[in-house]
């Protein structure tokens, strides 16, 4: 056979072959290299097993014998029970399964066994598994000899780098599928794998790696691992490459997008900014002119700016935008600021039109609604520069839209709007600074992995004297209470909410669905109006409702997750949500933050059933903090999810756990601008090899280092 390269297709590895080529596609393992790289989804640590002899009844243990006999008996109650009787140099231990008679298909007699679980008092001493793990058939493995010693395992300087046939102390379980059990993978790595890594280049030299282990031995570590750290040290190793190529795409996007640009550099005039400072009816808080500061100063260099400004709701982010739209007016050029709805926008618009009358500046609107003659001074205005801050909807990006000069192009809950959609916006000036607001509350790590391309401004804290929210989880028990509660506050002459997870019935027929209760919810407050919003609705009509709720003409609104943005109701006080055990910890934050907006004390009921899911509920109910809640969910949703990797076209982050490997993002992201800061094109010779590897794997290299 000629020699195995990393290219080399798994099925002339020998023992693969035809047959099970295809069980390892399945797996997606197409070449040794792939091969290399599927390792063990987890790890039996046998490290402490124990001898059959000296388990003891009441002990939770971990056992590795050969078993000696089954059979299957059934119970009085119908039940069936598969035993397995299991034999170590110590002794004998019976181990039995209730209700799992199909094992007999499995264990058999002559195998070697790993089996875990309890043990208990059941005519002696009985283990019930909570888990197994077949070891090697007897029949086909070189078992003799150290098959016939397997308290080997047990001891660590037998067992680490086991060979054929005998467990190594940490045991590798390999993702499986038909036709390819973890164990036959495991013995095709006990006889390849050593081999196979003396063909592994690293792409990373030392100072890249900076303490990593290097890829074979971390590859090495990950298969036949002496111990559970030594795997897990390999896992971080990968995990450091995969994030390191993306750190590498996301420092060359950043790279391209900041070009000096042509033309537009912002003077520190200190006119209408200061002016504004002068005005504000409150003074900054110290996040709120932290992130300033950092706005401006990107604002005054010679590169474009190309920032988010990630906010909890209510942290004030509209003020920080506000300053960065002065300083573009100030240096004669035009602002515009674009929001997902009419509704935002006309609160935009107010907001700023009250702030800065003192200053003389009145506040360009440009929204669907206006009718034709208004709509066609306002192009004007636009267009001769008259309108210096504009704002507006998707009615911004309009063909007809021409502004005189665009310096900057601020974007309100930047995630509602399509890449197309903002660049066009973009384009309607020449190369203007950027600046997306969020207002979803994110982990830096997060922010990193999903906005690596962006320069990122956490703004921290909120104005002091926001009343708090008090959150209770309730079942449906107390839902009469609720009820009671939400009319007294609506008779008061506040406002609440009602957020269903759904809008009709056939959805999710276990489900309330909020077209039901909307009907029922009426005539329950009776003398009270109540209105409806959801996704389903045409839009007018759903804006048409949210304006009467605003203007207080609609006390109670029944709504779906579609109220999450943006709507700013100060004299709504309080939010049930209904299911809440349906809903992330993320969106549930974001539905609380519609509460809690002005001077009256506010609530927020969670109603939902006893079960498991109650414990998160109840440490959401216990924090306002949107950053601790995002890592909750973090926690709670895991990273891939989150990071929406998939859209961007990048590869999964297969060996990432982001809860834990913050550092090693921190350190990629510090290497790659390194990298891309000498070597943009990645053309250099030590930097071939990571080149190569991202244009193979990561569809939006391709575009970016082609160029070179
Ligand atoms: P978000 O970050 O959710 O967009 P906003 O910009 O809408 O928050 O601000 C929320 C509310 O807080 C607004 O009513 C705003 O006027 C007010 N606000 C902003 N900054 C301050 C501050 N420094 N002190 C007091 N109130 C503030
Ligand atoms: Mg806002």
């Amino acid at each position: 056979m000629a020699r195995l390269s990393l290219e080399t297709a798994i099925r002339f590895l020998k023992g693969v072959g035809e047959r099970r080529e295809e069980a390892f596609r399945r797996l997606g393992v197409a070449t040794v290299e792939d091969f290399l790289y599927h390792v063990p989804r987890r790890y039996l640590d046998a490290t402490r097993v124990t001898p059959v002899a000296r388990v003891r009844v009441g002990d939770d243990v971990t056992c590795v014998g050969v078993v000696e006999a089954t059979r299957v008996l059934p119970t009085r109650a119908g039940l069936r029970i598969f035993h397995a009787v299991l034999r170590d140099d110590s002794g004998r231990l019976e181990c039995a399964w209730p209700g799992q008679a199909f094992l007999e298909r499995q264990i058999r007699a002559g195998q070697r066994l790993l089996v875990s679980g309890p043990v208990r008092h059941y005519h002696g001493r009985q283990l019930a598994p909570r888990e197994f793990v077949i070891l090697d058939d007897g029949d086909e493995g070189s078992a003799s000899g150290s098959g016939g010693s397997p308290g080997a395992a047990a001891r660590p300087e037998g067992g680490s780098r086991a060979p054929e046939g005998r467990a190594g102390v940490v045991v590798p379980i390999y993702p499986a599928t038909e036709g390819l059990s973890h164990r036959q993978i495991r013995r095709l790595a006990e006889q390849h794998v050593s081999n196979l890594l003396s063909l592994v280049v690293d792409p990373l030299d030392d100072t890249l790696r900076a303490e990593l282990p290097d890829l074979a031995s971390a590859l090495g570590g990950l298969h036949q691992p002496s111990s559970l750290d030594e795997a897990e040290v390999g896992r971080r190793r990968l995990a450091f490459d995969e994030l390191l190529e993306q750190q590498l795409v996301f420092a060359r996007a950043r790279a391209l997008a900041k070009r000096p640009r042509s033309g537009i550099a912002f003077g520190l005039k200190r006119t209408l900014t200061t002016e504004l400072r002068k005005v504000l009816p409150f003074s900054l808080t110290t996040g709120q002119r932290a992130s300033v500061r950092e706005i401006v100063a990107d604002m005054t260099a010679s590169e474009r700016m190309h920032r988010l400004l990630l906010g909890d709701v209510g942290s004030g982010k509209t003020v920080v935008a506000l300053f960065a739209m002065l300083l573009a007016a100030e240096n004669g050029y035009q602002a515009a600021l674009m929001a997902p709805t009419e509704l935002l926008a006309e609160q935009h618009a107010a907001t700023l039109t009250r702030l800065l009358a003192p200053l003389g500046i009145r506040p360009e609107l440009l929204i669907g609604r206006l009718g034709s003659a208004e709509r066609r001074a306002a192009l004007v205005r636009v267009g001769d520069g008259g309108a210096r801050l504009v704002v507006g909807t998707h009615a911004l990006i309009q063909e007809d839209v021409a502004f005189r000069r665009l310096g900057l192009v601020v974007i309100d809950e930047q995630h509602r709007f399509g890449v197309e959609q903002r660049a066009t916006l973009i384009e309607k000036g020449e190369a203007p600074d950027v600046l997306l607001l969020s207002a979803t509350p994110i982990p830096r790590s997060l922010a990193l992995a999903r906005f690596g391309d962006l320069d990122v401004t956490i703004l921290h804290g909120r104005p002091a004297g926001r009343q708090p929210v008090r959150t209770a989880v309730r079942t449906e028990q107390a839902r009469e209470g609720v009820y009671a509660f939400l009319e007294q506050e609506c008779r008061a002459g506040r406002q609440g909410y009602v957020v269903y997870p759904v809008i009709e019935e056939s959805e999710r027929a276990d489900l309330r669905a909020a077209t039901t209760a909307h009907a029922q919810l009426t005539e329950r407050f009776s003398g009270l109006t109540v209105g409806i919003v959801h996704g389903r609705q045409p839009s007018e009509e759903r804006e048409r409702t949210m304006r009467a709720f605003r203007d207080g003409e609609v006390a109670l609104l029944v709504a779906t997750t579609v109220i999450e943005v943006g709507i700013d109701v100060p004299n709504a006080t309080v939010m049930v949500i209904e299911h809440g055990e349906r809903f992330g910890l993320a969106q549930l934050h974001q539905l609380r933050g519609r509460v809690g907006r002005g001077h009256d004390a506010s609530h927020c009921i969670l109603l939902a059933p006893h079960g498991p899911g109650r414990e998160r509920l109840r440490a959401f109910a216990a924090t306002e903090d949107g950053f601790r809640i995002a890592e909750l969910d973090l926690a709670e949703r895991g990273f891939g999810e989150l990071a929406g990797t998939r859209q961007s076209g990048a590869p999964d982050l297969k060996f990432v756990d982001l809860v834990r490997d913050l550092d090693l993002l921190e350190r990629a992201r510090a290497v790659a601008a390194r990298v891309i800061a000498r070597d943009p094109g990645l053309t250099a010779p030590e930097h071939r090899a990571i080149r190569e590897r991202l244009l193979r794997r990561h569809a939006r290299a391709v575009e970016l280092f082609r160029v070179g």
